[in-house]
C-alpha cells in the first residue's frame, strides 16, 4: 500500500472542496506534520502518514472539511507537546471538540479480567463518548489505519488488538451502514485471527478467479450492450468479489466448495431511479434464466441496517452462474458508506440498550412513525453530503443516543442511566445495599448533593456508612429511576408493616 499524501485528500471524491476547505485542510496537515516531527510509526514511517491515512478515509467516506481536519489532527494532543488549546486557538472550537472526543476515547482505561466484560465496556464506551457521531467515524477510520500496519506491532499484541476489532469497529461500521469499511476491517482481522483458514480463502479464491477478472470484463460490456438497446439509463456496471471474510463464512456453508458461493462475483448496476431498477431487473431476466428462490427484493424490503438493492442470481453468460444486483446511485453511496441510522430506533425499541450493538437482530419495518421523520431526515441530509455540510453536519450532531446518559464508577464500571438522573439512582444502580447506606457522593472527585444531576461521561463515587441501613424518604422526592424508588418505597413499606 502506498502512503497517502495531501493531495490525495485534495483530489479524492467526486465533488471538489471550496478553496476554504482546502486552506483548512492543508493547514492542519502542516500543523500535525510540525507537532508529530521526529515521530515515527512502529513501521519506520513519519508518524504524520498515520495521520494522512485518516485523512484520506475520511475522504472517501464522504466526511466534510472540518471532521477530516480533525483526523489529521487526532493523535497531536496525545502524543505530542501541543496542547489541545492550541488546537483550540489556530482551529476553533468545533475541531477541538472533535479532537478531544478521540483523545478521550482512547484514554479509557477498562477493567475487567474476563473477555466478555471487557468487549461490553467497550461498546458502551463508545456509547457514552460518542455525543458526536463524527468521533466515532474518525476512531473508525484510525483503527482502519492501525490494523492495515498491524504487521509491524509485536505478535502477542496483534491478536488481541484484532478481536477487539472484529467484535467491536467492525461492529460498529456496520451499524453506521460503511460496508466498504466493515468489509476491509473484517479481512484484516481473519488474517491475524485465523491465518490457516485466511491463506486457504485467498487462495480459493485467486484460483477460482484467475479467468475471472476477464469473464467479469467481458459480462460488464455484454450486459451495458444490452441495457442500452432496450433504452435502461446507466450510470455505472461493474464488478465486485466478496470480501474474504464472509467469502469464509460462505464457504463453510457449502462444504469449501467454491463452485457452489454463487455471488463470488457480482455484477452491479447502478441506475438513475427505482422504476429504472425493476426494469433492468426485467430485461437480465429476460436474456438469461435466474435460480429460483434467489431473487430478492431488498427495495421494498430493506435489510435491518437499511440496505436496499435488487438481487439475483443467473444462469449468466458462457453457463457460469453469477449475481445481479441492482440499485440507484443513493442506494450505492448508502451501502458503501452511508450512516443507516434507523437501526438505532428499531433496535432500541425491541431489544433495549443492552443488546444495541450485538449482531443483526432487529426486524425491519418496525420503526415507530415518530422516529421515521428523523430517519428520513437523516437520509435526506445524508443525500446532501458534499452539497450542504452545514445542514448534513448538523443532522449528525444530533446526540447518538438520546435520553440516556453513562457514568463510571471509580473503578471504571460502567453504569446506564436516564437523563437528570441523581448519586442516588447510580448507587441503587450498583447494589440495592450501595444505596440505602448512601450517605454522600462525590462527582469526578469533588463532593456534591445526593440530588445533583449526573452528567454523561462523569465517575460517580458513592460515600457509604456501615451501621446505615435505610434510605431516607426525601430521596423520592428526586430520584429518577423506577428501581431507586421501588427500593426506597419497599423500606417504607416494611416499616409500616412491622409497626402494626
Ligand atoms: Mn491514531
Amino acid at each position: 500500500m502506498t502512503t497517502p499524501t495531501l493531495k490525495d485528500i485534495l483530489t479524492t471524491g467526486s465533488t471538489p472542496f471550496s478553496s476554504e476547505d482546502e486552506k483548512l485542510i492543508t493547514e492542519a496537515y502542516t500543523f500535525a506534520e510540525t507537532a508529530h516531527k521526529n515521530q515515527k510509526r512502529r513501521s519506520g514511517e513519519p508518524y504524520v502518514t498515520h495521520c494522512l491515512s485518516v485523512g484520506l478515509t475520511l475522504r472517501e467516506i464522504g466526511m466534510d472539511a472540518r471532521t477530516i481536519a480533525a483526523g489529521l489532527l487526532h493523535d497531536v494532543p496525545e502524543d505530542t507537546e501541543v496542547t489541545l488549546t492550541e488546537i483550540e486557538k489556530k482551529f476553533g472550537s468545533e475541531i477541538a471538540y472533535l479532537v478531544d472526543g478521540i483523545t478521550k476515547l482512547g484514554k479509557i482505561k477498562l477493567r475487567g479480567t474476563k473477555e466478555e466484560l471487557y468487549l461490553e465496556n467497550l461498546r458502551k464506551m463508545f456509547l457514552a463518548m460518542a455525543r458526536d457521531i463524527r468521533v466515532v467515524i474518525i476512531k473508525l477510520a484510525d483503527r482502519l489505519h492501525n490494523m492495515r500496519t498491524l504487521e509491524h506491532v509485536p505478535r502477542e499484541k496483534q491478536e488481541r488488538i484484532a478481536r477487539e476489532t472484529i467484535e467491536v469497529y467492525a461492529q460498529i461500521a456496520n451499524r453506521l451502514g460503511i460496508g466498504e469499511l466493515k468489509g476491509e476491517l473484517e479481512d484484516l482481522c481473519f488474517r491475524y485471527l485465523d491465518p490457516e483458514n485466511y491463506a486457504l480463502t485467498k487462495k480459493l479464491q485467486e484460483t477460482y478467479l484467475k479467468e475471472g477478472d476477464l469473464y467479469i470484463t467481458r459480462i460488464v460490456a455484454l450486459f451495458k450492450t444490452e441495457l442500452d438497446k432496450e433504452g435502461v439509463r446507466i450510470l455505472n456496471i461493474h464488478g465486485r468479489t466478496k470480501h474474504l471474510y464472509r467469502l469464509f463464512h460462505k464457504l463453510k456453508k457449502h462444504d469449501m466448495d467454491i463452485a457452489r458461493v454463487y455471488d463470488l462475483v457480482a455484477i452491479r448496476i447502478i441506475v438513475p431511479e427505482i422504476a429504472d431498477c425493476y426494469e433492468s431487473l426485467g430485461i437480465v431476466h429476460k436474456l438469461y434464466r435466474p435460480m429460483v428462490g434467489r431473487i430478492k427484493d431488498y427495495i421494498s424490503l430493506p435489510k435491518p441496517n437499511g440496505y436496499q438493492s435488487l438481487h439475483t442470481t443467473i444462469f449468466g453468460p458462457e453457463g457460469r452462474i453469477l449475481e445481479v444486483q441492482i440499485r440507484t446511485q443513493k442506494m450505492h453511496d448508502e451501502s458503501e458508506y452511508g450512516i443507516a441510522a434507523h437501526w438505532i430506533y428499531t433496535e432500541k425499541e425491541r431489544r433495549g440498550w443492552r443488546n444495541l450493538f450485538f449482531k443483526n437482530r432487529a426486524t425491519p419495518g418496525k420503526t415507530p412513525p415518530k422516529e421515521l421523520a428523523w430517519v428520513n431526515q437523516l437520509k435526506e441530509w445524508q443525500r446532501e453530503i458534499g452539497r450542504n455540510d452545514e445542514e448534513f453536519m448538523q443532522g449528525l450532531k444530533i446526540e447518538f443516543f438520546k435520553n440516556h446518559i453513562f457514568a463510571f464508577t471509580p473503578k471504571g464500571d460502567i453504569i446506564e442511566l436516564p437523563e437528570d438522573a441523581t448519586p442516588i439512582d447510580f448507587a441503587y444502580a450498583i447494589h440495592s445495599e450501595i444505596g440505602h447506606r448512601a450517605v454522600g457522593a462525590k462527582v469526578d472527585r469533588k463532593m456534591v448533593p445526593l440530588d445533583s444531576r449526573i452528567e454523561n461521561g462523569q465517575v460517580v463515587d458513592i460515600l457509604t456508612v456501615k451501621d446505615k441501613k435505610r434510605p431516607s424518604r426525601d430521596w423520592l422526592n428526586f430520584v429518577k429511576t423506577s428501581n431507586a424508588k421501588s427500593h426506597i418505597r419497599r423500606e417504607f413499606r416494611n416499616e409500616f408493616r412491622t409497626k402494626e
